[in-house]
């Protein structure tokens, strides 16, 4: 029995988008299930008031085509989730991706059937499409988690969560608003907010250490020269660990004076997005004492901009240190908790107790509202590829597979679920998501080519092959202090009971050796990959 596809992918986001691309130029039989009615994943869900990059735009944008990157014009350093969602569409249009997506398409199972050798993947509304090969691209933050606080059922007003944020015009203006969570979300919404709502409660559960991104806007000489120096660019981004422009100081805070050390986060922190995350001392995130001092210079940013010393106190993490959770970038956060209209609770001295039909309750207080606002996260890294029934040999469920943490082969292969390919999923290269996504969906098409010119019906990776890479990427992330917090980075979801232990979900070696690993990988033959086994 001959399977209806070649390659099935689930997911029409960045990587997604790209794999149609890549799997069109083969030749072979494509497609792409998404459940929204429109392409670009993250940028088509997310389309809260702020939304927007925090990597800069001009390193963000697909490198495959010369022609693309000539066309494309960015118009903001980070530009807004709007303009994203119009470069995607504006990819897919110019390489024709669109008519192999079938939209509004929720993918519920998909199951090795080993009597044909072809994965049957089934969505929520019944359809059943069989294809050899299967590539979930699903994202890592796509999952959304709604807070477990009792009776949020029963609140009346309006309610959204900032990833399904509706496509209408949502007008915030003189309503009460409450919003729950203070994570990179909720940094860029309520400044955004705060300028048009009568009133704004937060309710923040754990503070975390933002830095400004100094967004700026592009002119058209600069875009010109932006483009003249692609080459450049791509090149820097394709040499740093994290493929953005920043890359880690050589000098260790401790070792330098304290003027020399001070100088140099001033410098940091007045420049534009992440070099102050990703281009700092080189101890920073691995030295406790290196990450303390880091910590107290920006405690002292935020004392200084917030004029309230108790809501700056209160808006200071006292648990983790600056860079080991995601840090959120902000365009006037601080400012926002200035403003009369807009006021912060901390849910640890006042602690929420409930929703109800008017709004939240916390131990001392109503607080009623018009409308509510869950920026409160999602089921990272693994949460998408758990939320599918994803079945592999004798009835081998992938879920259960990673229950204690996920084990693969280069974050793309997982043995007992032969011609699965993930790409961009857990303990694989990630960063700067376009820049990683390309590689990542590279080499997923290389392998398929070579298992169809080789007309190996099967590929799949051995157990030698998942603990080599799974014991490697765990000794990678010894001594990162990222790796000891509590965050989405480390698949903590206090929501959800089975992920309230930090994890190393994330290759933590940077992406240059990735890249390097997975090249090797290929030209030895595809070490530790069986055909037709
Ligand atoms: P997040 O960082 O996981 O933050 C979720 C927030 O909700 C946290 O403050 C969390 O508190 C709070 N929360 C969750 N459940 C709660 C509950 N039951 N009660 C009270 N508070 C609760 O999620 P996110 O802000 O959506 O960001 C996720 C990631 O998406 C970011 O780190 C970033 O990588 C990406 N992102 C990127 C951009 C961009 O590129 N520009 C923008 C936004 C997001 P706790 O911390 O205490 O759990």
């Amino acid at each position: 029995m001959t399977p209806d596809l070649d390659v099935l992918i689930v997911g029409a986001g960045v990587a997604g988008l790209y794999q149609i691309y890549q799997t069109k130029k083969m030749g072979l039989r494509v497609k792409c299930l998404e459940t929204a009615p429109k392409i670009g994943g993250t940028w088509y869900w997310n389309r809260y008031p702020g939304a927007r990059f925090d990597s800069e735009s001009w390193t963000y944008g697909y490198s495959f085509s010369k022609d693309l990157l000539e066309e494309w014009d960015w118009t903001e350093d980070f530009a807004p989730q709007t303009e994203t969602e119009k470069y995607l569409n504006f990819v897919a249009d110019k390489f024709d991706l669109k008519s192999s997506i079938e939209f509004n398409t929720q993918v519920s199972s998909a199951k090795y059937n080993e009597e044909h050798d072809f994965w049957e993947i089934r969505s929520t509304d019944g359809k059943c499409f069989t294809s050899r090969f299967f590539v979930p691209a699903v994202g890592i933050l796509s999952a959304a988690v709604m807070p477990n606080i009792p009776g949020v059922e029963t609140y009346k007003g309006i309610s959204y969560h900032t990833h399904k944020w509706p496509q209408k015009d949502v007008d915030l203006s003189g309503k009460k608003v409450g919003i729950i969570g203070t994570g990179a979300t909720a940094v860029q919404i309520i400044p955004e907010i705060s300028k048009v709502v009568d009133h704004l409660t937060v309710f923040q559960r754990t503070p975390n250490w933002c830095t400004p991104l100094h967004n700026k806007k592009i002119s058209p000489e600069r875009m010109r020269e932006i483009k003249g120096n692609y080459d450049e660019i791509l090149e820097l981004c394709r040499q740093t660990p994290g493929c953005y422009i920043h890359s880690t100081d050589p000098r260790a805070a401790l070792e330098v004076s304290e003027r020399e050390r001070l100088e140099f986060w001033e410098k940091l922190y007045g420049e534009p997005g992440f070099g102050i995350w990703q281009g700092n001392f080189k101890d920073v995130l691995t030295d406790r004492k290196a990450n303390a001092l880091m910590s107290d210079f920006l405690a002292g940013k935020i004392r200084e901009r917030v004029k309230d010393p108790v809501v700056a106190e209160r808006l200071i993490p006292k648990c983790h240190g600056f860079g080991t959770r995601r840090v959120p970038q902000e365009s006037g956060y601080y400012e926002a908790f200035n403003k009369d209209n807009v006021e912060l609770v901390d849910i640890n001295e006042d602690p929420l107790k409930e929703i109800n039909e008017n709004g939240v309750r916390t131990e001392n207080n109503q607080f009623d509202f018009d409308i509510l606002i869950y920026a409160t996260g999602f089921d990272a890294i693994t949460g998408a590829f758990e939320r599918i029934h994803i079945e592999g040999l004798e009835g081998k469920l992938l879920k259960d597979l990673w229950s204690d943490g996920p084990v693969t082969y280069l974050g793309v292969l997982v043995k007992d679920f032969p011609n699965m390919f993930i790409c961009m999923g857990p303990h694989s290269g990630l960063g700067n998501y376009t820049r990683t996504a390309e590689y990542s969906v590279e080499w997923v098409s290389e392998l398929i080519e070579y298992a169809i010119q080789e007309d190996k019906k099967k590929v799949e990776t051995t157990d030698e092959g998942m603990d080599e890479w799974t014991d490697h990427v765990l000794s990678l992330g010894v001594g990162l202090l990222a790796n000891e917090v509590g965050s989405w980075m480390t698949g903590v979801n206090r929501n959800l009971e089975t992920k309230q232990k930090p994890k190393i979900m994330r290759y933590s070696g940077g992406h240059p050796a990735y890249r390097e690993f997975c090249d090797k990988v290929k030209a030895e033959g595809y070490r530790n990959v069986v055909f037709n086994p």
